[in-house]
């Protein structure tokens, strides 16, 4: 018997279960997944307990409490001057990951074709699957993972629907800058496409490099659907409270998939997430500080070990390219690091349509950093002890 349907069958198995599963077997360090050692604001995880302790037990609205709608409007009124209705323009989820989800089965017809940015977010092609659309990938390139508009233009056809966009960008740690921002403004204004960008590590951005939602150029506030969620910015990633914001048409078709999917989010973390965005603004840029050092430690040992790191510019994630040592294949690395080093990392090239295009995935290797400063110098540590050529 076969039990699983074709649409989760088809899927590859998330790599994540693999390399956790091997450094559980291997007592390695893991800066395979990205979530955080420390903990959130504790005022903030003393409203949750609060709220929990308050009768706030039983469904709250399906689009979220108005509190937490209001607040996450403040937001982005106060750090990017965009305005919105909190009563038609806000949407509360589960996760950044249900909006991503809500987004997709809310927008895309069977057929239609979506644009990312790869290397990309599993969840991305795992839910224009789900929705029957088309992916196309257009290639974020080593060293500099520039978004090269000539190809961005080039992937745009008469069947595509939307830019799935992802700024600062997981794995490759890039924030797009004012001219590939403006580029993709520019293509989706002369090809009226929709953009939905994933912004969930707004706050998390180094060596004053600032995070732009593309909402606020030009001629997108109209087209753009912006997602994101508390879970990066405080430190708080197993709440899963994220939002959608933009125009009312196009949260109103969010809404019309969430509904069906989860029809309300968790009600007690909803007025803690508020009284993370209202009162603890700070925390995000103190965790920022802190994510910079983590960052230069980790980046500082890998380099000292022999593998060719880049520095990324936000986010949780350094990459590195294996070939320098030998490695035709990430995944060769990343499956042979636990026994050699005690350590385990996660092999980019699954984040690819084409791995093997120049510049592409096939020899990076992604490592995280929000981890403590002690759990790093471990793993630098041991990787500096460790053989690491093929
Ligand atoms: C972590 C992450 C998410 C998921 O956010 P949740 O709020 O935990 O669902 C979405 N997109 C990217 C790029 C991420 O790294």
């Amino acid at each position: 018997m076969h039990p699983a349907a074709r649409r989760v069958a088809d899927l590859p198995a998330t790599i994540f279960a693999e390399m956790s599963a091997l450094a559980v077997r291997t007592g390695s360090v893991n800066l395979g997944q990205g979530f955080p050692d420390s903990e959130g604001p504790p005022e903030v995880i003393a409203a949750a307990v609060d709220a929990l302790r308050g009768g706030h037990n039983q469904y709250p609205p399906g689009i979220g409490i108005p509190a937490l709608r209001q607040a996450i409007a403040r937001h982005q009124q106060r750090h990017y001057g965009i305005e919105l209705d909190p009563d038609t323009q806000v949407l509360v989820t589960t996760g950044c990951t249900e909006a991503i989800a809500g987004a997709i089965l809310g927008l895309v017809d069977p057929g239609d074709e979506v644009i990312v940015l790869e290397p990309y977010y599993d969840s991305y092609p795992a839910m224009i699957a789900f929705a029957g659309g088309v992916r196309r990938a257009v290639t974020l390139r080593a060293p500099g993972f520039r978004l090269d508009p000539d190809e961005l233009e080039a992937a745009v056809g008469p069947r595509t629907k939307l830019i799935l966009l992802n700024t600062p960008h997981n794995p490759t740690g890039r924030v797009l800058d004012a001219e590939e921002l403006a580029a993709v403004a520019r293509v989706a204004r002369e090809r009226d496409l929709l953009v939905v960008t994933d912004e969930v590590y707004e706050h998390l951005t180094f060596d004053g490099h600032a995070h732009v939602p593309i909402a606020t150029l030009p001629g997108m506030e109209e087209r753009t659907l912006t997602l994101s969620s508390a879970g990066k910015s405080y430190s708080v990633t197993g709440w899963k409270v994220g939002w959608a914001t933009g125009p009312a048409e196009l949260v109103s078709a969010v809404m019309g998939a969430k509904q069906w999917l989860t029809y309300t989010s968790g009600a007690p973390l909803q007025p803690a997430v508020a009284v993370a965005l209202d009162e603890h603004g700070e925390f995000p840029y103190r965790l920022c500080q802190e994510l910079q050092a983590r960052r230069d430690q980790l980046v500082g040992g890998l380099r000292a070990a022999g593998l060719t790191s880049y520095s990324p510019q936000g986010t949780y994630f350094a990459t590195t390219d294996v070939s320098e040592l030998g490695w035709a294949s990430g995944r060769d690395f990343c499956r042979a690091l636990p026994e050699r080093a005690g350590v385990v990392a996660i092999p980019t090239e699954v984040f690819y349509d084409h791995p093997d295009a120049p510049g592409s995935g096939r020899r990076l290797v992604r490592w995280a950093f929000c981890k403590d400063a002690a759990v790093i110098d471990e793993a630098v540590r041991r990787l500096a002890e460790a053989d690491l050529t093929a």
